[in-house]
């Protein structure tokens, strides 16, 4: 992971073959969310060289888009074209990136617990399937900044849900939940091997390394990370 600093703004960059993959922090308080992206869009589309940054009014819910030219709700977004950004905002939420290496389809998943527990990420990856001819063995799946389970405590009826619906007791350390645990759990039964996968190691809340917002440590003061990816 490289790390990119845009007017004194900190960006962790990684890239897989001609795929891009760009996680916003929080130090120098960069804030960038649905309201304020404009403002450092263009900077964004300047240093990236993308046509467009594509994003959507999320609304913790389990739907995949495919992008179009106005704001739509939903929670992941897919592109087919190059250059063209797709991102998620976050707030220890998981922002998950996907890219089809092959056929050239980029997605950006936002998975909080609902998204996560309603498999918004297998839903993702069933529309790439379905609507872009996307092969599992051919996605690189990243995952990024988001609170892990040392700082995500829920409560009884949270815990009874998931463990409800199949989790296994393994992703529960007491009270607090393991969202990276549950993802891995469903791209495993989804037959994603682990070499797919990429991770930024970073809890929103506790890392010392660099800052990311974060909902639980800042409350309804908090901004957002922006987790974003495109491919040349
Ligand atoms: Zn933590």
């Amino acid at each position: 992971m490289n790390i990119l600093n845009i007017e004194e703004n900190i960006f962790l960059v990684d890239t897989y073959k001609d795929g891009v993959f760009v996680f916003s922090t929080a130090d120098n308080n960069l804030n960038i969310n649905i309201k304020n992206i404009h403002q450092i869009e263009s900077t964004l589309k300047k240093i990236f060289k993308l046509n467009s940054i594509a994003y959507a009014e999320q609304i913790h819910s389990n739907i995949v888009l495919d992008i179009k030219k106005h704001l739509q709700q939903g929670d992941a977004l897919i592109t087919n074209e190059s250059k063209t950004a797709v991102g998620v905002f976050t707030a220890d939420c998981v922002p998950i990136l996907i890219y089809d290496h092959h056929k050239k389809v980029a997605s950006a998943v936002h998975s909080g617990w609902k998204g996560t527990f309603n498999n918004i990420l297998s839903e993702t990856i069933n529309k790439m399937i379905e609507g872009y001819r996307c092969s599992k063995e051919n996605m690189i799946i990243y995952i990024g900044p988001h609170i892990r389970k040392c700082c995500y405590e829920v409560g009884d009826e949270l815990k009874e849900r998931f463990l409800n619906k199949g989790y296994s007791e393994d992703v529960f350390t007491a009270n607090y939940l393991d969202l990276n645990k549950c993802i891995k759990d469903e791209m495993r039964k989804i037959g994603i091997k682990p070499s797919q996968v990429l991770e930024a190691p970073y809890c929103t809340k506790c890392s010392m390394e660099y800052k990311f917002h974060s909902y639980r440590r800042d409350d309804a003061e908090s901004g957002r990370n922006f987790s974003f990816m495109f491919f040349k």
